[in-house]
């Protein structure tokens, strides 16, 4: 978690490019900030608990320098309190970290013997410590960060400036670290968005190498300390993609641009029938079963591609969340896919599950947003949803563009396997191609999402009953509830409530029941009735075609229901809803939407 940003140029202007820059960093990370400003020899450190603004405040009028850096800070080892804030300095060195030194307390031990003290609880101070303490004794940055990263355990990226010199030193495990590259000007930043304004030009640094940066020089090294050539990528995405424009949050704004990521994720494939779509995709013919892992959204997003695949394809799908996945026995072989799913594609769980599979040597494929992130190049194959830049904390076009790559997908096995008839695959695309514009009929129902919402927000519970495919979206709809809104909530296969938790069910409880799948309506409305039985207040989300069946059946309070499309798409056009439900609730409580609290994008940390 955390942004690193870092700046070296000559025009004075480390403060703007600082504050700027953590300002777009901040979805990583917001507990707290802080930023050192380098001017010769002297260090000026400010740092401000909370939210970017506060150190704003804080540095207000404040000089302007040519060298500096900036964390926005997402809690790992001691409270988000201001001496905890980063950056930290010993002796000569100051640092921003992002990530976890697993060693610390040893090496912590090591240096308070050898005289060190240490203001703050954090694990960085205890590696900028020890940054001083070796390079006291070598008298060499680079031999010196060299021996620091054999020492320490865990994942790192750090920025680091020393007081000798005006350079920035850059040394990276695994958490994603890049450099700007400008004119008489350069950055470091933990993603690309946050220098955006100043470039679109970046190197990207790889774990275990090391980099020097000065206003008109980037040199960077590998683990053996050899100077290597890397490439100057161009960034893609525009300045406005990662801009609220008009829209009141980051959330609304990404749910309204589900239609452009839908069309830019589908232009990067033929669509015109499966036989053209299967060739515009990484050969899957092989595979007899697949392991879907990823985290929180992404993972429910995998529990849709089983179902979909499952359903479809007829192979075997099994769905890991990836801190699990990674340490448990895994019963994958070479007829196995894992397919690895992350946003930000540096997500710290998922990787270390993606290495753990390629160390067996069996097929891996990505389904990424960022480009060129670390799951990103380490997959044998990536596909990327093409969302565009997400920045609020919770997922929404991110999600549905992942499921939406999973659909492609289940089609392309079904066709391989011959388990759907070209016909039947072909009109299913037809109804894909029209999902860019489809899906706005969902996004102008906010009216009535909005007045559903308004009957949800005084709640203490809800929960979300569905079944098969149904309760996977219930899963992701009663997390985005719970994210934005604070409310507890719960999701449950619908058959499954009363072996326990109707007991929770009491007068006016809401129950947001999820029924697209007609070939088991029956049975869901069945367990509506239950609750409704006991008093809960049930919100129908359901096609209008069942809506229609059940009508007269006086079982629901309220209702909203989707567009008649094919099933396999379903899924797409209810998490839209759910998203904007989410959204409305959490709105109208009067929450901090973009940024929930104890929450960070991208969870670059165990
Ligand atoms: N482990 C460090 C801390 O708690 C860095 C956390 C981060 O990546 O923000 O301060």
């Amino acid at each position: 978690m955390c942004g690193i940003i870092g700046y070296v140029g000559k025009d004075k202007k480390s403060l703007h490019v600082l504050i700027n820059g953590l300002k777009n960093l901040e979805y990583r990370g917001y507990d707290s900030a802080g930023i050192a400003l380098k001017d010769n020899k002297k260090i000026k450190i400010i740092k401000a608990k909370g939210k970017i603004k506060n150190l704003e405040e804080k540095v207000k009028n404040g000089i302007e320098t040519n060298i500096g850096i900036g964390h926005t800070r997402w809690a790992t080892h001691g409270k988000a309190t201001e001496i905890n804030a980063h950056p930290h300095r010993v002796g000569s060195v100051t640092i921003v970290h992002n990530g976890i030194i697993e060693n610390y307390i040893e090496i912590k031990n090591k240096l308070l013997k050898e005289g060190y003290s240490f203001n703050s609880e954090t694990d960085s101070e205890v590696a900028c410590a020890l940054i001083d303490k070796i390079y006291k004794e070598e008298q060499d940055k680079l031999k010196t960060l060299k021996k620091v990263n054999k020492e320490l355990k865990g994942s790192y990226a750090f920025a680091i400036i020393f007081e000798d010199d005006n350079k920035l030193y850059a040394m990276r495990k695994d958490s994603p670290l890049i450099i700007g590259v400008g004119k008489n000007e350069n950055y470091l930043a933990s993603d690309v968005p946050a220098i955006l304004e100043f470039t679109n030009k970046y190197i990207l640094l790889d774990k275990n190498e090391y980099a020097i940066v000065s206003k008109t020089n980037i040199n960077i090294y590998d683990s053996k300390l050899q100077k290597i050539e890397k490439s100057i990528n161009t960034y893609e995405a525009t300045r406005e993609q990662a801009m609220k424009n008009d829209y009141e949050h980051f959330m609304l704004k990404e749910i309204n641009d589900e239609p452009l990521a839908f069309e830019e994720l589908l232009k990067q494939f033929n669509l015109n029938n499966i036989d053209e779509l299967t060739n515009s995709m990484p050969s899957l013919e092989k595979y007899e079963n697949i392991d879907i892992v990823g985290c929180g959204s992404a993972y429910h997003a995998g529990l849709i591609g089983k179902s979909i695949i499952e359903k479809y394809a007829d192979i075997p799908v099994n769905v890991e969340i990836a801190s699990e996945y990674r340490y448990k026995k895994n019963f994958n072989n070479e007829k196995t896919l894992t397919i690895l799913i992350s946003q930000s594609g540096e997500t710290a769980d998922t990787l270390a599950a993606l290495r753990k599979v390629k160390e067996k040597g069996y097929d891996t494929l990505g389904i990424i947003n960022t480009v060129d992130s670390s799951i990103a190049r380490e997959s044998d194959n990536v596909l990327y949803i093409k969302a565009g830049c997400e920045i609020s904390v919770a997922t929404t076009k991110a999600y549905s563009a992942q499921v939406l790559i999973l659909t492609l997908i289940a089609l392309v096995i079904a066709n391989n396997k011959k388990t759907l008839n070209k016909n039947e695959i072909n009109n299913i695309l037809k109804d894909i191609k029209m999902l860019p514009s489809n899906i706005k009929t969902e996004i102008n129902k906010q009216e009535q999402c909005k007045e559903i919402a308004n009957k949800l927000y005084k709640a203490k519970d809800i929960f979300f009953i569905g079944r098969g495919i149904d309760y996977a979206l219930c899963m992701e709809g009663s997390l985005k509830l719970k994210e934005i809104s604070y409310i507890h909530s719960e999701s449950y296969a619908a058959g499954e409530l009363k072996h326990g938790t109707i007991s929770l069910i009491e007068e006016q409880t809401p129950v947001i029941a999820i029924v697209t799948d007609s070939s088991i309506s029956e049975k869901t409305m069945s367990n509506i009735k239950e609750v409704k039985a006991r008093g809960a207040k049930v919100v129908l989300i359901t096609t209008n075609k069942i809506l229609n069946k059940y009508k007269e059946s006086h079982i629901y309070d309220a209702f909203i229901t989707i567009e008649d499309i094919s099933p396999v798409i379903h899924p797409l056009h209810v998490a839209t809803l759910l998203q904007l439900i989410a959204y409305y609730v959490a709105k109208e409580k009067g929450l901090d939407i973009d940024k929930p609290r104890n929450l960070a994008k991208s969870v670059t940390v165990e």
